[in-house]
């Protein structure tokens, strides 16, 4: 069965691990969020795309979520004597990650041929792809004024206070033929536990994308769990908009492309919500604290998908 799954970094991951478990090489494609990609030192940064390869490559440190295991942190040091070059955490053989792609970009690769070369270094059979080869950048309104994502996100530790966000260039941002042609073949689309805002909010924003969702069999899973984020700032940025954090919010957020729902057992209470919008729904413990929960997850959620769904 070809499936689909739309993910961020940590959160999107781990799901993603655990149904490159459960599928076949040829069966998985994940399209990924590039709205946090952005410039630093001189180098093209992919924040998103490099949790989800190094996750899938066995590369990924396991108790950060991001970066590499068995990192070594020479350069930041070495940074630390230059004013403001030491704020984005990078380990040197991260860092050797960046140096190569940026490389590959200014040679003229496009961003999607250069995840693909180095899926293919890693032995990585799954297939990645950027949402789109067009740059988008999301930006953040905060008390403080807007700001860059990782700025927001890093340099201010998700700390001041979001009024919303905007995800730069996605109107005139393309899916590329790629990710077109996976959606189209898919009997099936995933949106993983990733930040709804941050995280899945640029992948919808590209042009085109939501149209090419509503054909499908969209399902998601929610990322909070009992109203709070497993990690990270979703639950707070809910709070600082005016709205519950709550598995129904997230459903009512994704309404115009989902046909089905995963949520937390114990938040059972909010399916009567979720099932008034037209959506069905799930319920199982949709917490992943290993890799065996993980494949479990994934299972149950194509097994879920392999039931129909009216829209
Ligand atoms: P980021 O870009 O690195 O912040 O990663 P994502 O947006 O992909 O992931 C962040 C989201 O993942 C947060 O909202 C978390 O609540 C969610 N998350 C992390 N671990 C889990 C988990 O085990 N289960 C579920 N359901 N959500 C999770």
């Amino acid at each position: 069965m070809k499936v689909v799954a739309l993910a961020g970094g940590v959160g999107g991951a781990k799901l993603v691990s655990g149904l490159a478990q459960s599928l076949g090489p040829q069966e998985l494609t994940v399209i990924v969020n590039t709205g946090d990609d952005f410039w630093h030192l001189g180098l093209r940064i992919c924040p998103d795309l490099d949790t989800v390869c190094y996750t899938l490559a066995g590369l990924a440190n396991k108790l950060t979520g991001w970066g590499r295991e068995g990192e070594t942190w020479r350069v930041i040091e070495e940074l630390k004597r230059f004013d403001g070059a030491d704020w984005f955490k990078l380990g040197d053989r991260d860092l050797a990650l960046h140096l190569y792609r940026t490389g590959l970009l200014a040679a003229g690769k496009n961003l999607t041929e250069v995840v693909a070369e180095l899926l293919q270094i890693w032995d990585v059979e799954t297939v990645v792809l950027p949402m789109s080869d067009d740059p988008v950048a999301t930006m953040v309104f905060t008390e403080n004024g807007e700001m860059a994502f990782q700025e927001y996100f890093v340099k201010y530790q998700w700390q001041p206070k979001v009024k919303g966000f905007r995800f730069l260039g996605a109107d005139n941002a393309l899916p590329t033929k790629e990710v077109i042609s996976a959606i189209e073949e898919a009997k099936v689309v995933i949106i993983a536990p990733s930040n709804p805002w941050v995280s899945i909010g640029p992948i919808l924003s590209v042009s085109g994308m939501k149209e090419l969702l509503k054909t499908k069999n969209v399902i998601a899973v929610s990322p909070l769990i009992g109203g709070r984020a497993v990690k990270g700032p979703a639950a707070k940025m809910y709070h600082e908009l005016g709205l519950e954090p709550s598995s129904s919010t997230v459903a009512r957020q994704y309404q115009d492309v989902i046909n089905g729902f995963v949520l937390d057992t114990i938040d059972a209470q909010e399916c009567e919500i979720i099932n008034v919008l037209g959506i069905g729904t799930f319920l199982t413990d949709i917490m992943m604290r290993d890799y065996l929960d993980r494949k479990r997850l994934a299972d149950e959620v194509l097994d879920m998908s392999r039931k129909t769904w009216v829209h």
